[in-house]
């Protein structure tokens, strides 16, 4: 793989789910180290977008490669080992497992293990030997990213990983993305509904609407273009 190989590229992708098409000649390309906010109002088409990164609907069209390789005749546990981490909208806890064991169950080695992750989660380390049906909303969050973390993922889709969490854990979880974007460099796409909060941490947009690109470039623009985004967003 050449250095300028793009990470990841979607071209006129077109999918949903059976005949129903959600996604209309959607393209984004992303590099190594580049962050994605995946914005727009309910019902759009964000989440998706996720779903046909990992494989997970209906392909209707179009194309998605991944360092220089189409993706499409391949299973999601193949995404996945080929270093695509996914956090799904639903938290999915295992009742009976604590946090640690949630975290070791399945990982691989890398920049991230459970002392890493601790560094980056003093909350988990503290909340570790808890059940995950004994851990608050934003606990349950930590946990669902600290475990796609630990397979040391090359790109991590974050699906509204601030979903109904209480500001101030929302505050806490924007620094922690935001430190694996800017400093770790993490490659990411992050849909939220938090629009202003997710553009100012990420380098690149994309808006739906009805399934179809309205906003694709640069984050600050849009963000210093208030009018721009209550119109596409809110
Ligand atoms: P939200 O912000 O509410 O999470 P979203 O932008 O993630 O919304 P999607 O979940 O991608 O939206 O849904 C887009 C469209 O696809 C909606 O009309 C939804 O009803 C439909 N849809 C989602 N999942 C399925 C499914 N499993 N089968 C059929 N239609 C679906
Ligand atoms: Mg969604």
């Amino acid at each position: 793989m050449s250095n300028n190989t793009p990470w990841l590229v979607v071209e006129s992708l077109c999918a949903g789910y059976g005949e129903s098409r959600i996604l209309d000649q959607v393209s984004l390309r992303l590099d190594e180290g580049q962050s994605l906010a995946l914005l727009g109002r309910n019902g759009v088409g964000k989440s998706t977008l996720l779903l046909s990164l990992m494989g997970l609907n209906t392909h209707q069209g179009g194309h998605i490669d991944w360092q220089g390789h189409s993706l499409l005749n391949m299973a999601t546990h193949q995404r996945a080992a080929l270093g695509i981490g996914w956090v799904p909208q639903e938290r999915y806890m295992f009742p009976s497992l604590t946090v640690e064991e949630h975290l070791t169950v399945i990982a691989r080695p890398g920049r991230w293990n459970l002392a890493t992750i601790y560094q980056l989660f003093p909350r988990l380390q503290e909340r570790s030997q808890n059940m995950g049906n004994q851990l608050s909303g934003g606990e349950q969050q930590m946990v669902a990213i600290a475990r796609a973390l630990m397979l040391n993922p090359k790109l991590l889709l974050l699906d509204e990983p601030m979903e109904g969490l209480a500001p101030i854990i929302v505050q806490e979880l924007l620094a922690v993305i935001k430190r694996l974007i800017q400093d770790e460099g993490l490659t990411v796409i992050m849909v939220e509904q938090h629009a202003r909060m997710t553009l100012s941490i990420t380098e690149q947009a994309l808006v739906l609407d009805r399934g179809q690109a309205v906003y694709y470039g640069s984050s600050a623009p849009l963000l210093a273009d208030s009018e721009n985004l209550e119109r596409l967003i809110f």
